[in-house]
């Protein structure tokens, strides 16, 4: 099973015409169709749970009869809270906050938290809003056969908690989901940072599949807690489009100069 990864959707226009070419070439995992129906071959998942999903990917897929994994950051949901990383570009720049994103990657959760608060706080800037999912558009895309999953709580990277920041994020994350009537149990590491603490915690929390963010291929059938990925936009030009799902773009980006900027670009 090849899995696809999508953040914000801008192009309705270019998402279809990539729709166009799996449904021509592939078979995606349809509406109502079991996430391991061995008659499906690919699998769209979307992180983070913006708001573009639902109104330009959504109806695409409603078109072609197509599922998706729609991961969210359940402490976002019907609020006007914005992303992290938004707000650091808020803040900081564009290109400053961009640089700043990395390297908040880097930190442990506690000075990334106090780091945020602390620019909130000093900026005479206000309070910077975004509009989020609400519970009744999750439902209604749930309805028309989109799985909404779980994204953790807040969008820390994991693999920076401490086991007490880990049953936090997934204590509130699966019990927000359990009563919205979602998917806790489907679970994408945020920015695909994983641990083999962070494993044990997901196992604890009934988590029984989880995805990553490396921008690989499964060739064999994955560890239900590690599957991979592959890292698509919906702006990916056709011809590249076609270089990573043929596996080719992940076996040649580790010889390329700017491997670690393209992939790093692409992540969130
Ligand atoms: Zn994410």
């Amino acid at each position: 099973m090849t899995v696809l990864t999508y953040h914000k959707i801008a192009d309705e226009v270019n998402f279809e015409r990539q729709i166009q070419y799996l449904c021509k070439h592939y078979k995606p995992v349809l509406v109502n169709q079991n996430l391991s129906d061995s008659k499906a071959n690919l699998l769209i998942t979307v992180d983070d749970g913006d708001t573009s999903f639902y109104y330009k990917a959504f109806p695409v897929l409603k078109k072609y009869n197509i599922s998706a994994i729609l991961f969210v950051v359940t402490n976002l949901v019907n609020t006007q809270k914005p992303f992290w990383w938004d707000e650091l570009q808020y803040y900081l720049g564009k290109e400053e906050g961009n640089k700043k994103v990395w390297e908040v990657k880097g930190w442990t959760n506690k000075k990334r938290e106090s780091y945020l608060k602390n620019l909130r706080e000093k900026s005479s800037k206000p309070i910077l809003k975004y509009e989020q999912l609400t519970t009744a558009q999750l439902r209604e895309m749930q309805d028309a056969g989109i799985i909404i999953a779980n994204h953790s709580h807040t969008h820390p990277m994991f693999d920076q908690c401490t086991p007490e920041e880990l049953e936090v994020e997934l204590s509130n994350s699966t019990k927000i989901l359990k009563d919205f009537g979602f998917s806790p149990e489907i679970f994408a590491y945020p920015n695909g940072n994983s641990s083999v603490q962070s494993e044990a915690m997901l196992k604890k929390y009934g988590i029984n599949k989880a995805y990553l963010f490396d921008h690989k291929i499964n060739k064999t059938p994955p560890h239900p807690h590690r599957i991979s990925r592959l890292i698509v936009n919906d702006n990916t030009p056709m011809w590249k489009f076609k270089l990573i799902l043929s596996g080719w773009h992940t076996r040649i980006l580790p010889f390329t100069r700017f491997a670690g900027k393209l992939t790093g670009r692409l992540k969130k």
